[in-house]
């Protein structure tokens, strides 16, 4: 859509071509429906944030920053607000009122949009030794064109009309498409009976650390939310954490660390337990756990820990203390793997940088073919950034610049 409109507004006759029934069906859903559109971090901070060939945005992010898509929705009358980590919503919560901003925009230049109009070949001549676009073959007929712009997104959530078409699309064009892989996924675990009974818990204000355990190295530390699935572990912290794992080599030795009580230090934790157990001396070890911790997680703990679940609170040893605090400030949960690609909120992987200008998004390979977005071998970790590759690449890209 960015490209279109910028494409337009360099005074060029556009055509998009969507083969949904409608336009930004993934937009509708980021931000879990509210569109986090960008983040309010200086465009230095976009290039560190964009561990997939950051560096290679750099044009297209002073093209066009975060500053520009702000002031974009603001002229379509649409206010945005900053909230935690610098990431920024619309002032309405809702992300269909940014796409209906992209949609009033495409109108109001009088862009033809297709619908349901699949792309399914880039169709090209040879003219005095050089290949040169003609146009396109879709399954309503063909279109002629001397420039396309390919933005067909990752292979992410195919529901959204992101099946990964455009890597086809290129690859026939003699693209290499460097591997695709998962990235901000959920991750699943070996001890999948231990999360099946987790399931649908959310822990709110734990902190976790992923490590390799063979090298014993910190792969990735944060604190926040995350969540128990029938598979593994989800949520915020935890997709993160992925997209660092996404370019790591190993990944059959990789631990979750999680510390359920990070805001309490060993003593602290062991005089929270001390006090909660001289509450109620002649309580049952099972049945003392319910202020500190959530419901479902207690059986858990409990087995853990080794301690017997009938045992008189008054009974327990301060060894057997030592060892519940042990699995509370370090619950491991083995790592097996990602999640399928479907599921990932990105695609890691796509059409090589090598073989774009950064300056113009153009292909270097074939003359008049364009790219944007996330078909580009560049991804992000989450807050914004991802969006914010679309509108650069994009506005990039529709600028339609002759090397
Ligand atoms: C659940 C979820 C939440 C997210 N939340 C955020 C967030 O809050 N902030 C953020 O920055 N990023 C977020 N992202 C990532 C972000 O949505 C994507 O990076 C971004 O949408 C990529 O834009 P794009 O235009 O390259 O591709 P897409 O948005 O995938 O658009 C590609 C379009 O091309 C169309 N298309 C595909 N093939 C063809 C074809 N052959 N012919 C015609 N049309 C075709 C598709 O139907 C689609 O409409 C989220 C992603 C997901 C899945």
């Amino acid at each position: 859509m960015m490209a279109a409109i910028s494409a337009s507004q360099h005074g060029h006759e556009v055509i998009l071509l969507e083969k949904m029934e409608m336009l930004g069906k993934k937009l509708l859903i980021t931000g879990k429906g509210r569109c986090n559109i960008t983040s309010s971090l200086g465009m230095e901070d976009f290039i560190k944030n964009t561990p997939g060939n950051g560096k290679f945005l750099y044009s297209c992010y002073k093209n066009f920053t975060n500053q520009d898509i702000i002031e974009f929705l603001r002229k379509q009358n649409l206010e945005v607000k900053e909230e935690r980590g610098n990431r920024i919503f619309p002032v309405t919560d809702k992300s269909q009122d940014v796409l209906n901003c992209f949609i009033k925009k495409l109108k109001e230049l009088k862009i033809e949009i297709k619908y349901n109009t699949e792309v399914q070949k880039i169709l090209t001549v040879k003219a005095n030794n050089e290949i040169q676009i003609t146009g396109v073959k879709t399954n309503n007929g063909k279109i002629e064109a001397d420039k396309i712009i390919l933005a067909t997104g990752g292979k992410s959530y195919p529901l959204t009309g992101s099946t990964g078409d455009g890597y086809k699309l290129a690859k026939e064009l003699g693209h290499n498409i460097q591997e695709l892989k998962p990235s901000l996924v959920p991750l699943e675990a070996y001890e999948k009976e231990t999360c099946k009974k987790l399931q649908g818990l959310s822990l709110k204000n734990v902190s976790i650390k992923l490590v390799d355990e063979k090298i014993k190295k910190s792969i990735y530390e944060d604190f926040g939310e995350m969540l128990f699935t029938h598979f593994g572990v989800s949520g915020p912290i935890i997709l993160s954490g992925s997209a660092h794992l996404v370019r790591y080599k190993n990944l059959s030795n990789i631990v979750l660390h999680i510390d359920l009580k990070p805001a309490l230090s060993e003593n602290k934790l062991d005089e929270r337990i001390i006090r909660d157990f001289s509450e109620a001396k002649n309580k049952q070890f099972k049945n003392s756990l319910d202020k500190l911790l959530p419901q479902k997680i207690i059986p858990i703990i409990i087995e853990k820990s080794g301690i017997c679940p009938d045992k008189k609170v008054n009974e327990i040893t301060k060894e057997e203390r030592k060892k519940l605090i042990e699995i509370l400030k370090n619950f491991e949960i083995k790592i097996k793997g990602f999640r399928p690609i479907e599921e990932a909120i990105i695609t890691s992987g796509g059409v090589s940088v090598k073989e774009i200008n950064p300056k113009t998004m153009q292909s270097k390979k074939i003359k008049g073919l364009y790219f944007a977005g996330e078909i580009i071998d560049v991804d992000a970790y989450t807050g914004g950034f991802n969006l914010q590759i679309a509108y650069s690449t994009g506005y990039t890209a529709g600028m339609l610049q002759e090397d």
